[in-house]
């Protein structure tokens, strides 16, 4: 799932300041999970917003609250066409992909971000969330015992491990594990550790054209008829 975090309340004020009406718009998916902009957080934000301005004795604001099980679903955001023509701008509670989808939907319309989107990761524990995956557009999980060196390694190198690790620790942080030594691990579980002779090619992530965009069999198929 994608992991995000809540802008502070101040900068959130700041980039709804020029708008009088503020549609507070959660999504129901990955940042309801990871608590940041669910329905439980638009309701807390829209009462820290309304108390802020209370106690600045500046209360300009008439705000509104929504929220879309998704909103990187264009399904979905049909459901917002009568809310938007009552105000000024949405801030959005989805992370960067939901934040987009809005506002290339309604383009007169400014949308701004309230959380930080991170990464794609997993929960470690209640509230604690570990990158997982950076999307990279070539999966090794398959040759490297089913551990990503690309975002569980501080270098993100795909030959290791690097000299730098120390009694199984990576030598950014004494706390976290190599990762190369896991994979090291899992593949010698699985009875793979061939894998770890294998030579991997460096990977020029600037030579990735970008945006990326994948078209499904399916849709061929669809398109075809
Ligand atoms: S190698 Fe790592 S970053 Fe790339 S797709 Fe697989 S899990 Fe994601
Ligand atoms: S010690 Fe391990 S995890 Fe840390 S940078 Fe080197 S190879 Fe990567």
């Amino acid at each position: 799932m994608i992991v995000a975090e809540q802008k502070n309340l101040e900068e959130i004020r700041r980039e709804i300041a020029p708008y009088s009406r503020v549609l507070i718009l959660g999504c129901g998916t990955c940042v309801t999970v990871c608590s940041a902009g669910g329905e439980r957080e638009v309701a807390l934000l829209h009462n820290a917003l309304r108390m802020a301005e209370t106690r600045s004795g500046n209360g300009t604001h008439a705000f509104s609250e929504f929220t879309l099980k998704r909103q990187c679903d264009p399904e979905f955001l049909d459901l917002l066409k009568g809310r938007v023509e009552e105000v000024d701008a949405i801030l959005s509670l989805a992370c960067g992909i939901g934040v987009q989808a809005v506002a290339e939907r309604f383009a007169d319309l400014p949308v701004l971000p309230g959380v930080n989107t991170f990464f794609m990761g997993v929960p470690k524990e209640w509230g604690i969330w570990d990158e997982r995956c950076a999307a990279c557009g070539d999966c090794r999980l398959a040759e490297t015992g089913g551990i990503c060196p690309i975002t569980r390694c501080t270098k993100g190198i795909l030959n290791g491990p690097c000299a730098g690790v120390k009694n199984g620790k990576c030598e950014a942080s004494k706390e976290m594990d190599c990762a190369w030594v896991e994979i090291y691990r899992r593949l010698e579980r699985l009875q793979q550790l061939d894998n770890m002779r294998r030579y991997y090619p460096p990977r020029n992530f600037r030579t990735i054209p970008r945006p990326k965009r994948i078209v499904t069999k399916a849709n061929i198929e669809v398109g075809g008829m």
